[in-house]
């Protein structure tokens, strides 16, 4: 008679591999029910939109809408594939003895290892990521990007995670070599102090090296953005304007950095797009994202939930069957961050739209923000109407699909949200 605790490793396995499935299965089934979704409101656009998107407009955002379910569809079940493949063909446990054969074994060969492995099995994701870029963004008429261009990004995003990454990986795992038992609490603050490091230097180091930023120029709307900045009291040294139309032609704007370092960013595609009374309102947006302390308290959140992830990670890398399921020898310190990695997701994303429905929340606070400092909801809702028109947004998402996967509320949501705000007279 097998005991209940510790499991046996094959029975580890049968657990890993249905959190795996349970996850694929449910991505499957919410995207198919967006498409039907899509496909029974394709014919007639919402009632609350029609004059608004011309009909060949909103025909498509529907086509636009379909080909990326498509194409995310063929991308989970490739990756299931793959993470099935590399989990249980022994594959891992081979490269590990073959990579420890060579080197010694120390902090810095085992970060190196990680970082090979990762690295290897962020490739079979390219050739998606480049059909997507340069066919599917292409035929809608987004894709500014040229092959150069999109390349040299990815160089550039291989230098700075050997960079940064590395470093940290290494210190991370001599973090476990130092400070015994409690190493998953250094190991978290010293992730959470990078992190918080990373977000003064990003804008101002890392940014720059894939986009240009300039001052908005002196004009009437420099003059308006910058007034509404005096009058929420939000402190700016300048509002910059980011080339965002050198990769596509999606227009965006965001809040970076906090205190001396905090930065508005506003894409040269959304300032083409937009008339100023607009721009002004997401400008209000933005700052109200600022005044409501949303990056903080994300950030608070966010730390909790990795503290959360290192303490168990601390525990399963205490137990024999999380490594034999796998097939490495127990004890594998460099063998339990890889398992970990690739498992988490398949954990992880059930939580999903519970951090997307707090998102969502912060979304109307700012919205509302916005409508109250400008007296009027009418030039937000006209600049989400333009942008939803503009990157041709999917004006009617299934309510679970949007309830799992949305960061953002919907147009409708948000326009019945604003209308509906009892503004001071
Ligand atoms: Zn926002």
């Amino acid at each position: 008679m097998h005991a209940f605790w510790p499991p046996d490793a094959s029975v580890v396995s049968w657990v890993v591999l249905a959190l795996i499935l349970a996850k694929w299965l449910a991505q499957l089934w919410l995207d198919y029910l967006n498409r039907q979704y899509v496909l029974a409101h394709a014919s007639v656009p919402p009632a609350a939109f029609q004059g608004i998107m011309d009909e060949a407009t909103y025909a498509k955002s529907v086509q636009y809408t379909l080909a990326k379910g498509r194409l995310s569809q063929v991308e989970t079940s490739y990756h299931v594939l793959l993470l099935l493949l590399v989990l249980f063909s022994g594959i891992l446990p081979w490269a590990y003895r073959l990579f420890a054969g060579q080197f010694e074994n120390s902090a810095w060969v085992s970060a190196a290892f990680l970082f090979v492995i990762a690295l290897t099995l962020s490739l079979p994701g390219l050739p998606l990521d480049w059909y997507h870029q340069f066919r599917l963004e292409e035929r809608f008429g987004f894709n500014t990007t040229t092959q150069k261009l999109w390349w040299l990004d990815r160089l550039k995003g291989l230098l700075l995670a050997v960079a940064l990454g590395y470093p940290l990986l290494v210190l991370v795992l001599k973090l476990i070599e130092w400070t015994g038992r409690w190493w998953w609490w250094w190991a978290w603050a010293a992730i959470l102090a990078f992190q918080l490091l990373m977000l003064v230097l990003a804008p101002v180091l890392i940014l720059p090296l894939f986009n240009k930023f300039k001052p908005l120029p002196e004009g009437s709307l420099r003059e308006r953005l910058l007034s509404l900045a005096e009058r929420t009291h939000f402190r700016t040294r300048s509002i910059q304007v980011m080339d965002g139309s050198k990769r596509s032609r999606h227009s965006n704007a965001f809040f970076t950095g906090f205190g001396a370092f905090r930065k508005i960013v506003l894409f040269d595609t959304l300032i083409e797009q937009l008339a100023e009374p607009e721009l002004e309102a997401v400008l209000a947006h933005e700052i109200g994202h600022f005044k409501k302390k949303h990056i903080p308290k994300t950030l608070v959140v966010s730390a909790l939930g990795s503290l959360a992830g290192f303490f168990a990670l601390s525990v399963l890398a205490h137990e024999e069957w999380f490594y034999r399921a796998f097939g490495f020898a127990p004890g594998n310190i460099a063998a339990a961050f890889l398992l970990f990695g690739l498992l988490s997701g398949a954990v992880t994303f059930w939580f999903s739209p519970l951090a997307h429905w707090w998102s969502r929340h912060h979304e109307y606070e700012a919205d509302a923000f916005a409508a109250q400092v400008l007296n009027e909801p009418q030039p937000l809702i006209g600049a989400l109407r333009k942008l939803n028109e503009k990157n041709l947004s999917n004006l009617t998402p299934h309510p679970v699909y949007s309830g799992f996967y949305y960061s953002h509320p919907t147009l409708l949501e948000r326009e019945r949200a604003l209308q509906g705000l009892l503004l001071p007279a």
